[in-house]
This record gives C-alpha cells, sequence and structure tokens, in this order.
C-alpha cells in the first residue's frame, strides 16, 4: 500500500482529530523506525515518551507474545498474578502502598482526582473538594482532566467542564498560597510540565508545596504520566526532588508501548476505595501487565538510571554546539530546545524529510528518545538535527 493510498483512506475513514506528519510508519528496531516505502528514520520521539525499550526489544516482545498465547484477558472478579505483580513492583520502586491500574494517563489522573475528592469527603464532610493545577499543565483529554489541565486553549468548546478546579502560577509560591483556601483538598502538579514546554519546577516552590499541603492536610498528588518510569533518570522524578506524595499516577513508559496506566497511593489515601468506588473493564489487563513487568525488570536498576543521566547529559552536551539551539531545558532525557529562529515546528517537518522523528511542545522542538537508545543511535539523529537546523 503505498502512502498516498493510506494517507486517502485516513481522510476519508477517520476523524481529523490529529495533525499527522506526512509518514505512515509501519515497522522498527531499536531507536530505528521504518515507513511504508522502507525509509528510516531516527525516533527521538519513543510514541511520544511510550516505548521506553524501543521498537520491538527482544524480552518485552517475547513477554507479551508469550502472555497473548497464554492468556489474553480476564476481568477485575477475579485475581491475576500478574496485576499483583506489577502492582508490588510498582510500590516498592516507588515507596508508596497501593496501586491501581488502569489504562492511560487520562484515566490515571481521573482516579487520582476521585480519590482526592473522597479523601476529603471521608474525612471532613462536603464542601472541600476543590483542587489546585498549574498554569500551563497538562493532565489529558476527557473532561474532567481538560478542566484540570491549566491551558486556556483546552478551554474551549466542550462546556461545561467538571467544576472544582483552580490554577496557580508555577514557580510562585505566593500565588499558590492565594489558592489554598478553605474548600482544597488537594494540589496536583507535573515535576516538570511536559505539553506545557518542558518546564521543571524549581525545588524551592515543590518544597513550599509539600509543606503547605503537610500544614492542612492537602494531598500532594503528582502526575508522573510523562517523567515517570525513569525518564528522568529517577524511576519518579520526586525521587529526584526529595518529595513522598500522597498520590502518584503513571502511563506512558509503564508499559513500554501497550496501553496502561497506575494510581499509586500513600498511607493517608491507600484505603479512599471500596469495593464499587471505581472500577475499568480493561485495567490491569495480563497482556498489558506482562509488558509492564518486563519494564519495571529493566528500567530501575540503578545502573540503568546512571545510563539514563549519562545519556541525557551527553545529548545537552552535544545540543549545545548546534546551530539554531538558544535554549536547553528538562531532566534526564526529557528534553525541550528552544531555537534561535522560534521555527521548532519548521524544524520537526524538516527532521522528518531528513530521517528523524522529533517532537514539538509549545514553540520547542522536544526529544524523548526511547531509554535503551545507543550511542550510535544518539549520534546519528544528532547528526541529522544538526544538519537540518543549520541548513
Ligand atoms: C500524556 C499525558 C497525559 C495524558 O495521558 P493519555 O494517556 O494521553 O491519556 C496526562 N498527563 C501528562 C503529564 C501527560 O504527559
Amino acid at each position: 500500500m503505498s502512502f498516498e493510498a493510506i494517507k486517502n483512506d485516513e481522510q476519508q475513514y477517520m476523524m481529523h482529530a490529529y495533525g499527522r506528519f506526512p509518514v505512515a510508519l509501519v515497522s522498527g528496531k531499536g531507536a530505528v523506525a521504518k515507513d511504508v516505502d522502507g525509509k528510516e528514520y531516527v525516533d527521538f520521539t519513543s510514541g511520544i515518551g511510550v516505548n521506553c525499550l524501543g521498537y520491538c526489544d527482544e524480552g518485552w516482545t517475547k513477554a507479551v507474545s508469550t502472555q497473548a498465547a497464554t492468556l489474553q484477558h480476564i476481568s477485575n472478579l477475579y485475581y491475576s498474578p500478574l496485576q499483583t505483580d506489577v502492582a508490588k513492583k510498582l510500590c516498592t520502586l516507588s515507596a508508596m502502598e497501593k496501586a491501581f491500574l488502569c489504562n492511560s494517563g487520562a484515566e490515571a489522573n481521573e482516579c487520582a482526582i476521585k480519590i482526592a475528592r473522597k479523601y476529603s469527603f471521608d474525612k471532613y464532610g462536603g464542601g472541600r473538594q476543590k483542587i489546585v493545577t498549574l498554569v500551563n499543565s497538562f493532565h489529558g483529554r476527557t473532561v474532567t482532566t481538560l478542566a484540570a489541565t491549566g491551558q486556556d486553549v483546552f478551554h474551549n468548546y466542550f462546556f461545561p467542564f467538571t467544576e472544582g478546579f483552580t490554577h496557580a502560577q508555577a514557580n510562585d509560591t505566593d500565588d499558590l498560597k492565594a489558592h489554598i483556601t478553605e474548600d482544597v483538598c488537594a494540589v496536583f502538579i507535573e515535576l516538570v510540565q511536559g505539553e506545557g514546554g518542558v518546564m521543571p519546577l524549581e525545588p524551592e516552590f515543590v518544597k513550599a508545596i509539600a509543606s503547605l499541603c503537610q500544614e492542612k492536610d492537602i494531598l500532594l498528588m503528582v502526575d508522573e504520566v510523562q517523567t515517570g518510569i525513569s525518564r528522568t533518570g529517577d524511576f519518579f522524578c520526586y525521587q529526584g526532588y526529595g518529595l513522598q506524595p500522597d498520590v502518584v499516577t503513571a502511563a506512558k513508559g509503564l508499559g513500554g508501548g501497550l496501553p496502561i496506566g497506575a494510581c499509586l497511593c500513600g498511607e493517608k489515601t491507600k484505603d479512599v476505595f471500596v469495593p464499587g468506588s471505581h472500577g475499568t473493564t480493561f485495567g490491569g489487563n495480563p497482556i498489558a501487565c506482562a509488558a509492564a513487568k518486563e519494564v519495571l525488570s529493566r528500567v530501575a536498576a540503578p545502573e540503568f538510571l546512571q545510563e539514563v543521566k549519562a545519556k541525557g547529559e551527553y545529548i545537552r552536551e552535544k545540543l549545545q554546539s548546534i546551530g539554531n539551539v538558544k535554549e536547553i531545558r528538562g531532566k534526564g532525557m526529557m528534553i525541550g530546545i528552544v531555537t534561535e529562529k522560534d521555527n521548532a515546528k519548521e524544524m520537526a517537518g524538516k527532521c522528518l524529510e531528513n530521517g528523524l522523528l522529533i517532537l514539538t511542545a509549545k514553540n520547542l522542538l522536544r526529544l524523548l528518545p526511547p531509554l535503551t537508545i545507543t550511542y550510535e543511535e544518539i549520534d546519528r539523529g544528532l547528526q541529522i538535527l544538526k544538519n537540518t537546523m543549520e541548513a
């Protein structure tokens, strides 16, 4: 099938919810994808931070295909040793207490929001259900997670949104304090705002949030959907900030390419849900759990995390000598590049033509390479980026 034929079918049969790059990808290995015409692309996107082990990693493929041939789905009416393995591993690695497994980032965040409201209702009764999120945040595309998202561009068309969210300025402790009113039950933050333009929060601001929350029994909830699963060089980004949240959400990298999300609870929140409080048909699916189990057995090892940090440093270092690079932001292998010419979108399109998949966020170029990318693949990708940026 030709690219043109695929594109025509897409136009005819799919809702136009996405602006797509003009390429149809059909296979991949490591950090290299192939399109329908056999052209290769170095992948600095890993499917927006999903394919943390790259394409068709041997261990991952074996875990997934073996499970597919063993038991593809049960329901949450029965126990599953794969679910308990994943939950146990997540709790051990995060110092959290209990997990709820779901299918996506937005769902993990919906779960966190429900936990915050029920925690507060159980303890204080009604009238204390407001959640503070940050301006420029991104928490998902469902009606409630859009309400949580602190970007006005997302607040069109779909009225009415879920009530009870208010947005404070990032890195502004006074503004945060002004938002902490008597009716607030939780503060919900990304430690590095991803879609908002790869903006890390300042450690002092995060400390201030943590102590305010502690003081007033307000839940500290961290959206690690993009930053989690070793992306920033710690298993969870909050571990690098020296934080212990009450609720943590994860998704993107967790399944290494299959849809799975998790909401993790600490001591305060672990028993908020009781049978009937929440549920999902697909959440904790055995194949997705087999994938997550493989991912978790690999990416949290100290040597692996050290490698993520080292590769992040290496990329940053090399980027500094590339023309049109003005500023480099982020943490570990979550990297944003402000361009001199303010032409990130155009550069991303040109990179594709030249054989490099790269993301944008706001007006930045954004890199989320597979965590297992080799130095050779990094060099190959950066060479394409350099040629494109300096052309
Ligand atoms: C991607 C993302 C989400 C939404 O995840 P989906 O799986 O697309 O629902 C939520 N929060 C953050 C920080 C994200 O990066």
